[in-house]
């Protein structure tokens, strides 16, 4: 591929997305290539603690929005995420993550803050600790940053400011420029810093798409966590003013955007995303045959896990825990993958920056 010339190399990005039958197998295959070549077959986990549905946004595509007046809010206390903690670290995850709908202020802050010290010393540092708990001040994700989390995911959604402010409500809560920031605060701090986009949303083009993968590849990220959009009912995009993808181009879509990714960026790390598994009971999977190398399984108490439903059709919200685990691991073998237990798994992007910017 030629990247000297922008316009040129976006035009190829949109011809893979276009791609079909055996280009389509063989963009796949060069995306789950490329992943052997440079980080090789190993799988890394991390243990997904969804900590809240209260959020004070209102984003049109999500369950949990604030405006949803059907749901049951709930907020785990601190023993159930220390048990759920525990419970990754017992089964010998390398790391969580925690994430819920977005939150400010000091208190909020604090009880975060608290949480992460505790489970870094109660795992004896040996747990690694993700956080995606949206747009905060600059105080706050140092807070956290020195408290022990080390990477953090916050999703542009859309690189296209236009589709972004169709996607949200108008107003001083759903600000791109913030977002943005708030990703070049992550990233100052020294953050392993992760974003991603919903694929097939309303309104959205395969140019917008290509312009992601460029927006993503510039940005220098360490980590991608990218899903198909998937309608919920008690939203206002449950039947949107425009024509949207159905949902298995939307699911070879992200499979494709995913080898893209993976090919432009070797050594980042790559989500195989639940929502590609609300899709297709193999979407995971098939994500890491194309590129991706973390999955999230989720270790959130069960009996919260029907409220923390950001789209319809989410996996694994019956299942207990254990349950879950083994279930994953059975399929993650059966497509020659092995599971990296107890490490950290941490982009190798973000290492090989350290090291350029230490010499
Ligand atoms: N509140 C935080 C984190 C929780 S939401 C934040 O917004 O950053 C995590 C992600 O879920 C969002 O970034 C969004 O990309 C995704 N999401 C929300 N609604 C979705 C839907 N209907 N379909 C697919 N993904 C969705
Ligand atoms: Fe809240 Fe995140 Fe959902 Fe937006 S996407 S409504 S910020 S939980």
């Amino acid at each position: 591929m030629n990247n000297k010339n922008p316009i040129f190399f976006k035009e190829q990005i949109i011809k893979l997305l276009s791609s079909k039958g055996d280009d389509f197998n063989g963009l796949l295959n060069a995306g789950f290539n490329a992943k052997l070549l440079s980080i090789g077959n190993t799988v890394h986990f991390r243990g997904l603690i969804e900590f809240s549905n209260i959020c004070s946004k209102n984003c049109f595509y999500c369950g949990i929005r604030s405006g949803n007046k059907k749901l049951t809010r709930y907020e785990l206390n601190e023993q159930e995420i220390i048990d759920a903690a525990i419970f990754a670290y017992n089964n010998r995850f390398g790391s969580i993550a925690f994430q819920g709908g977005e939150r400010t202020g000091k208190e909020y802050a604090k009880k975060i803050e608290k949480i992460i010290k505790r489970i870094k010393q109660l795992s004896n540092n040996n747990l690694g600790i993700t956080l995606s708990l949206g747009e905060q001040s600059s105080e706050t994700y140092k807070r956290w940053y020195e408290s022990g989390a080390h990477r953090y995911l916050l999703r542009i959604e859309t690189s296209n400011k236009e589709l972004f402010s169709k996607i949200h409500p108008n107003d001083k809560n759903h600000i791109f420029e913030k977002r943005l920031e708030c990703l070049y605060k992550i990233k100052e701090l020294g953050y392993q810093t992760g974003t991603g986009v919903m694929i097939g949303l309303p309104y959205q083009t395969l140019d917008n798409l290509a312009d992601d993968i460029l927006f993503m590849t510039n940005f220098k990220v360490d980590m991608v966590g990218m899903g198909p959009f998937i309608e919920h009912a008690d939203t206002p995009f449950y039947q949107p003013e425009t024509d949207i993808l159905p949902l298995k181009e939307r699911f070879d879509l992200t499979l494709k955007m995913t080898a893209i990714m993976r090919i432009l960026m070797p050594d980042i790390n790559l989500v195989a995303s639940t929502a590609m598994q609300a899709i297709d009971p193999l979407g995971r999977e098939k994500a890491l045959l194309s590129g991706a190398n973390i999955m999230m399984p989720n270790i959130t108490p069960s009996k919260y896990r029907d409220n923390y439903k950001l789209y319809e059709n989410k996996p694994g919200r019956f299942e207990n825990p254990d349950d879950s685990l083994s279930l994953l691991s059975n399929s993650i073998t059966k497509v020659n993958h092995k599971i990296g237990w107890e490490e950290w798994g941490d982009s190798k992007h973000y290492k090989k920056n350290i090291c350029e910017n230490l010499v």
